[in-house]
């Protein structure tokens, strides 16, 4: 092996082993498929977890990309630039929002909105109040720092990090009526995914959204809506609320955002922002001109009904064959989603086997996720062609066979 050559064991020697990846080390895309080192060729239906929505090497995001690069690349927040002015622009004329802050992840978009939410309620009931409580759900997830994953709804997230912050209530996602006897005059927000994605790819029930949406404006308490997974057009509109009747106070968005480019952004109306006045909160790269100049490329693209109708209708393509997939392998108890978030649940005696399954695909040359050890997720690009997503569904199926031939762990 060439010195200079990197490789699977690489990874456990420099890098610090937070992750578990497989020993594939993908170094090429297109479109919705990968090469890896010894250029197998893989069809991508994880597209970077619901974070390539443009597949790999979109024409437009290239072309944003390299012109950015060759004016200016960063300047900070000493400075504002006519990207980030741009992108937040294209961003409140889309949605409710009015005003905007760039970050860098979802992680960070949820960290803004958490501590804006407080500062909101600090600001409008004085200082001495306890208006400082969050309430989020059971099976929610938001990101890994340390406000975050207190936030989240896995325990398995904040085990060992201890004390978390305090003042956060979990409640059963979907649960009307635990919702309302939680919510009193403490609430400073509720938080909530409209599909939980990492938390096994659940909706929301209409009905929920619209209990939390009246149970906040009865106790000012303000909605917040984490779109990271299932904003950038996923669910086959720009936004998943804007298909729900219901109206966050603010909007996270990440993932997908940048179409491969980290950026997050937090959406909110102006009388909420004033909240964060000079200098209360901000980042050293949140509104970098590359990551602007994608992003703005990505919304340009993404703001075109019909691109939007064939997010559905290729979701309807997926959800036919898994469907007809199942009904001779019988391995998925349900199969669920909205737009290009799919979830597959792993029938009774397949649970906590999804892994399995990722592998299994993986050696079929396909590219899969899970949601949590009981959920195949599949987040592919927006544009995926159909024969890819025909090519893909013959892999799964040989997966399957190939698993079901092994039989399940006991
Ligand atoms: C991925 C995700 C996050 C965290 O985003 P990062 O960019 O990894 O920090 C937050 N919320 C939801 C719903 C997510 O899916």
């Amino acid at each position: 092996m060439n010195e200079a050559e990197v490789t699977r064991a690489t990874f456990d020697q420099v890098m610090v082993p937070c992750y578990m990846p497989p020993d594939v080390i993908p170094v090429r895309g297109e479109g919705s498929r990968l090469w890896d080192q010894d250029d197998r060729e893989y069809i991508d239906l994880a597209g970077g977890i619901a974070v390539n929505a443009l597949g790999h090497r979109h024409p437009a995001l290239m072309q944003a990309l390299q012109e950015q690069a060759d004016k200016l690349w960063h300047l900070s927040n000493v400075f504002t630039n006519e990207p980030a002015l741009k992108l937040a622009k294209r961003l409140t004329e889309l949605t409710f929002a009015e005003q905007v802050f760039f970050c860098n992840s979802g992680a960070e978009a949820n960290e803004a909105a958490f501590k804006l939410a407080r500062k909101y309620a600090w600001d409008h009931q004085g200082a001495n109040s306890d208006k400082h409580e969050i309430i989020s759900f059971k099976g929610s997830f938001h990101g890994r720092t340390l406000f975050t994953v207190s936030v989240g709804g896995q325990m398995k997230y904040r085990a060992g990090f201890e004390p978390v912050p305090a003042g956060i209530t979990h409640l059963p996602y979907n649960d009307i009526a635990s919702l309302e006897s939680a919510m009193s005059e403490r609430t400073c927000a509720v938080v909530m995914e409209p599909i939980l994605g990492e938390g096994g790819i659940i909706p929301a029930d209409p009905a929920f959204m619209n209990a939390a949406r009246a149970l906040c404006n009865q106790h000012q308490a303000l909605l917040i809506f984490d779109e990271v997974q299932t904003g950038a057009g996923r669910t086959g509109a720009l936004y998943a609320y804007m298909e729900t009747g219901v109206t966050p106070d603010i909007l996270t968005s990440a993932k997908g955002l940048g179409g491969g480019f980290p950026i997050g952004a937090m959406l909110t109306t102006r009388r909420i922002a004033s909240s964060f006045g000079f200098g209360s909160h901000g980042t050293t790269y949140g509104g970098n001109l590359l990551a602007c100049a994608v992003a703005l490329a990505l919304i340009d693209t993404l703001d075109n009904p019909e691109l939007m109708a064939e997010v559905k209708r290729k979701s309807d393509l997926f959800l036919q064959e898994l469907h007809a997939l199942n009904q001779r392998h019988a391995l998925f108890s349900d199969i669920r989603g909205r737009g290009l978030l799919i979830g597959a649940q792993l029938a009774h005696h397949w649970q906590g086997q999804a892994r399995r399954l990722l592998d299994a695909a993986r050696d079929q040359g396909l590219m899969l996720l899970m949601a949590g050890p009981d959920v195949m997720r599949l987040t592919p690009s927006l544009i995926i062609p159909d024969d890819d997503i025909h090519e893909a569904m013959t892999r799964l199926d040989r997966a399957m066979n190939q698993l079901i031939s092994e039989g399940p762990e006991s």
